[in-house]
């Protein structure tokens, strides 16, 4: 062991500074496609831990990764190649501090996996509703550092909304203590807010005291065939109408992605025959009763029997029961995978009005169509809150090696047509290293200069995630 090996060792254990081969997993992101190199990885196991650690790094000027799950889609968690830094990997700090059920609050560990926290939340007869398709790997740390939003923010928020207090480890090792169980508090301006979304630019996140929400008696879910994206639009506004708050997810996927679902997993099927099987969209709706199954279900047969007479569906699938429920989102969820295992995609995460979706979607396809004849739309995404997985993937007529040539000028084309629909190039991602270009060319240079000068006087020697969200 080398002398700084031996000082990080002496504050975690030697069996928590992992090096070469140990180090590796760590190294490189859930896509495969942003990897680097680090000191080595860190593995603290409480507060007081993170903060020697960040002491030590400060006073040495050794740039500190934050990681969680590793499920980043941008490359936020994972070192550049110079290999000058250390990975501070959160996951042994995943114990439960305070459960407190009169509050409807949770105190506990970034590294806790959000999974887990889902339930014992559930265990509690509580719900935790934060849901996304990498849930099982996911943890608290990582979904407050990207601000993660998931399948439920139609009804309950991103992760910003949910979240009550955290605690930080600052630059020099200072601790905040901001864990306040309060749903009002307006004494100054709002750290905890500066925190969550930062990407691990300004300091390392600790604990946070979440949000719990009573239990439907019910969840309810039902897939359909939709012929054109504007139809889908109509159908989001009759739900909408329809369940009022009880409506907890509107998804919607393009025919191609579950088509890609089929062929990567043989187990999984779109519930249709043709030709609604081969509709150009389906749609994921989810409705958390508070009454009963039964209630649910029949609020489902009512306004899904309406949109079938208008004309905005080409056929339903209602669940009968959790099983089918869990089939229906599976196949929703499955779609990163085996995308990853498609072969190459170019994956963007836009926002914009949620009335302009439609045209948006027609225009750029169009625009990629005419500058690259046979890729293909793989687009998916949480319609019911603005924000589409706008994907594009490869064909026999235009493969990988296509793919990633036109990577470049595929971002510069959406990216200008999201801002020209008044948008922005993430949702929910963040910046990490994929979008730190984007950023610069789309943001506002008062925006930047407002951004740059909290980063430089929170991390004023910049150790904090170099090179992520700032180039
Ligand atoms: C299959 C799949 C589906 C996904 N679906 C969604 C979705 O629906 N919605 C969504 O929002 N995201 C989604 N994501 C992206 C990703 O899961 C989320 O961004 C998630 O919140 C990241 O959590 P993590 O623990 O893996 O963080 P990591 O990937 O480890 O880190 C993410 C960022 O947070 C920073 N960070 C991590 N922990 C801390 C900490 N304790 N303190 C400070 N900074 C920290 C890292 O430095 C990095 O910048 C998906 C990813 C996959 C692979």
């Amino acid at each position: 062991m080398n002398e700084w090996q031996k000082s990080l060792a002496q504050i975690v254990g030697a069996n928590h500074v992992l090096t070469d081969a140990d180090a590796k997993p760590f190294l490189t992101d859930w896509r495969g496609k942003f990897s680097g190199q680090a000191k080595a990885v860190v593995r603290p196991k409480n507060t007081q831990e993170v903060a020697a650690v960040v002491k030590w790094c400060y006073s040495h000027q050794i740039p500190i990764i934050p990681q969680g799950g590793n499920t980043s889609l941008v490359g936020g968690a994972v070192p550049n190649q110079s290999g000058d830094g250390i990975v501070l990997l959160m996951t042994r700090m995943n114990q439960i501090d305070e459960t407190d059920l009169d509050n409807d609050t949770i105190t506990l560990g970034a590294g806790c996996v959000l999974q887990d926290v889902q339930e014992h939340a559930f265990k509690n007869n509580r719900l935790f509703p934060l849901s996304l398709g990498a849930e099982g790997s996911c943890t608290i740390g990582g979904n407050l550092a990207t601000n993660a939003g998931g399948t439920q923010v139609i009804r309950y928020g991103n992760m910003r909304s949910l979240t009550l207090g955290l605690e930080v480890v600052g630059a020099n090792g200072a601790i905040w203590d901001g864990l306040r169980g309060l749903r009002k508090d307006n004494t100054g301006y709002a750290l905890r807010d500066l925190f969550i979304g930062s990407e691990g630019t300004l300091g390392i996140i600790t604990k946070a005291t979440i949000q719990l929400f009573p239990l439907p008696a019910a969840q309810c879910t039902a897939m359909v065939a939709i012929a054109s994206i504007e139809d889908a639009l109509q159908l989001l506004k009759l739900v909408k109408r329809g369940f009022g708050p009880a409506l907890t997810g509107f998804e919607i996927m393009s025919k191609q992605t579950l088509q890609m679902v089929e062929q990567a997993f043989t187990n999984q099927h779109i519930p249709f025959s043709n030709p609604s099987k081969t509709a150009p969209w389906f749609g994921l709706i989810e409705l958390s009763d508070s009454e009963s199954a039964e209630h649910g279900q029949q609020q489902f047969e009512n306004i899904l029997g309406q949109a079938l007479s208008e004309n905005l569906i080409q056929d339903a699938a209602i669940a009968n029961n959790l099983t089918q429920s869990k089939a229906f989102w599976h196949l929703r969820d499955s779609i990163s995978l085996a995308q990853n295992q498609a072969g190459k995609s170019i994956k963007m995460d836009i926002t914009i009005p949620i009335s302009r979706i439609p045209e948006f979607i027609r225009q750029t396809d169009q625009i990629l169509q005419e500058k690259f004849p046979g890729i293909v739309n793989l687009s998916f995404g949480h319609l019911g809150d603005g924000n589409i997985h706008y994907n594009v993937g490869g064909s026999i007529n235009f493969n990988d090696a296509d793919i990633i040539n036109a990577e470049a000028l595929v971002y510069e084309l959406v990216h200008q047509q999201v801002y020209a629909f008044n948008g922005s190039i993430s949702a929910e991602h963040g910046i990490g290293q994929l979008k730190n270009q984007a950023l610069r060319q789309y943001k506002s240079p008062i925006e930047m200069q407002m951004m740059r000068a909290i980063k430089d006087t929170l991390d004023p020697q910049g150790i904090f995630n170099p090179g992520k969200i700032f180039t």
